[in-house]
């Protein structure tokens, strides 16, 4: 069908991704005169940010997603479909579905990103990345069975295997893992084994940068690394991983074997610069206008983690959760004022907030526009700015009270395997 030219209907948004991006959009425009599709290849709204401690057994799937018809449910000019987008048809303003079109007035695409493996797209199966829940469980299950068979098994060398956990990249993503992976091993499960001690596991985090957490100051990198190496994280930094296999990685030449390998090295944008024919930057993300629209096409819109935005001083806006729902809800008062015929909003403007990651359960590193600090006290800024962000997704209070539970019982509830056992990592 081609565009709208019926006056009497209510413009049709579509808005592709449930995400951070997508759902602010959706929320920004409640009370907008149109008609909202929000559609979705997950039937979940992702907490992305706490994924980390799904993978690591801390938190339950449940505790950091939830259905996006739920959260959506008093929104009553939104339509939610369960369904994966393959094409868009810029000519006929029309979104290409698993098995049908549907027509548009306005498009927005929140379609995030996924992992990128620099051209070794074939370590993907050895070095699973942390993107979805799906993902997570599988992490989870493959670091909790590199226990129970290090437990079972007679051989040393396959032991000390088993034993060795690698993660690439020390982004946030990667150090957080790796707090948690050994906080796992030397507190979570140290009474739960007869045969072997889980406290003896390696946890290795290879960066091929200079420093961990590279967005950070050189003051705050140095103190995520000495706090990593005092809960027994080795840190090898300079070096980047050359093979990636089965039994292993090879990092400066070395083979280092392991079981688990885990990739937290590179992201990707979504295909969606491929469905518009649009301008790319190197990592995939479309390059868009002043309004977030894309270039030649002002009623699609691109944003969060599949866009290539600007800031007012010409740096990259990061593909974090604070500017995804920034960029959300502004395309929302774009279209709500095109729709009601009203001035435009001036141009995007992006508010940088803050870089904070966390190490282990005790320690953090917040950076703020205005200060830096870390420890016991940033690790507690951390959680309640994490319990904020989850405002206007569901109850801070429930979150927090089930957060302080798991934490409490070191998330003795999900520590679950799950999926198939024999199906592990060799
Ligand atoms: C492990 C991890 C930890 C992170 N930690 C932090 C953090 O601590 N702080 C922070 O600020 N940010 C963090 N981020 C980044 C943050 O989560 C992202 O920047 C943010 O989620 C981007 O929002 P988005 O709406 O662009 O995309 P997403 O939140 O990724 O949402 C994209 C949505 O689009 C859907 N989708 C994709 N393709 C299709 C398709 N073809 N058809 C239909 N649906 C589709 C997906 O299912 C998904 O629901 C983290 C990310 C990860 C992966």
């Amino acid at each position: 069908m081609a565009e709208n030219t019926d006056p009497a209907k209510r413009p049709h948004v579509v808005i592709v991704g449930a995400g951070f991006g997508g759902l602010f959009a959706a929320r920004g425009l409640r009370r907008a005169d149109v008609d909202i599709t929000i559609i979705d290849r997950q039937n979940y709204h992702l907490f992305q940010p706490l994924l980390y401690q799904v993978a690591t057994a801390g938190l339950a799937p449940s505790d950091i997603a939830w259905p996006i018809r739920g959260i959506l449910s008093r929104q009553k000019n939104v339509t939610v479909l369960l369904d994966e987008v393959a094409d868009v048809n810029v000519e006929s303003n029309e979104v290409l579905l698993s098995d049908r079109r549907l027509s548009f007035d306005y498009l927005v695409l929140a379609t995030g990103a996924r992992h990128a493996y620099f051209g070794h797209q074939d370590w993907e199966p050895f070095a699973p990345g942390l993107k979805s829940i799906d993902d997570a469980t599988e992490i989870r299950r493959r670091v909790l069975m590199t226990f129970e068979r290090a437990e079972m098994t007679d051989d040393t060398a396959e032991r000390e295997r088993l034993l060795n956990f690698v993660i690439v990249g020390a982004g946030p993503t990667g150090v957080e893992l790796a707090g948690a992976i050994a906080e796992l091993a030397r507190r979570t499960l140290a009474a739960d084994f007869r045969r072997i001690d889980s406290r003896s596991a390696r946890v290795i985090l290879v960066e091929a940068g200079s420093k961990v957490l590279p967005a950070l100051s050189a003051e705050l990198s140095d103190y995520a690394e000495t706090a990593l190496q005092k809960l027994g994280v080795e840190v090898l930094l300079g070096n980047a991983v050359t093979q990636c296999d089965s039994n292993g990685v090879m990092v400066a030449n070395k083979p280092i074997p392991a079981a688990t390998v885990l990739w937290a090295a590179g992201v990707a944008a979504s295909p969606a610069g491929s469905w518009l024919d649009a301008e790319t930057d190197r990592a995939g993300r479309v390059k868009v206008t002043d309004d977030l629209s894309a270039a030649n096409h002002s009623n699609i819109f691109v944003i969060g983690d599949t866009a290539a935005v600007k800031d007012a001083k010409g740096s990259a806006v990061p593909g974090i959760a604070p500017a995804a729902k920034q960029q959300g809800r502004y395309v929302a008062s774009v279209i709500r004022a095109r729709a009601e015929g009203k001035k435009q909003p001036a141009a995007f403007r992006y508010r940088h907030s803050g870089n904070l990651a966390t190490i282990g359960r005790k320690s953090a590193v917040i950076e703020l526009p205005f200060m830096r600090f870390s420890g016991l006290f940033a690790w507690w800024v951390w959680g309640l700015a994490h319990i904020y962000f989850l405002i206007g997704v569901r109850s801070p209070f429930t979150v927090a009270s089930n957060w302080l539970w798991q934490y409490i019982t070191y998330g003795r509830g999900a520590r679950l395997i799950t999926g198939d056992k024999t199906n592990s990592p060799s």
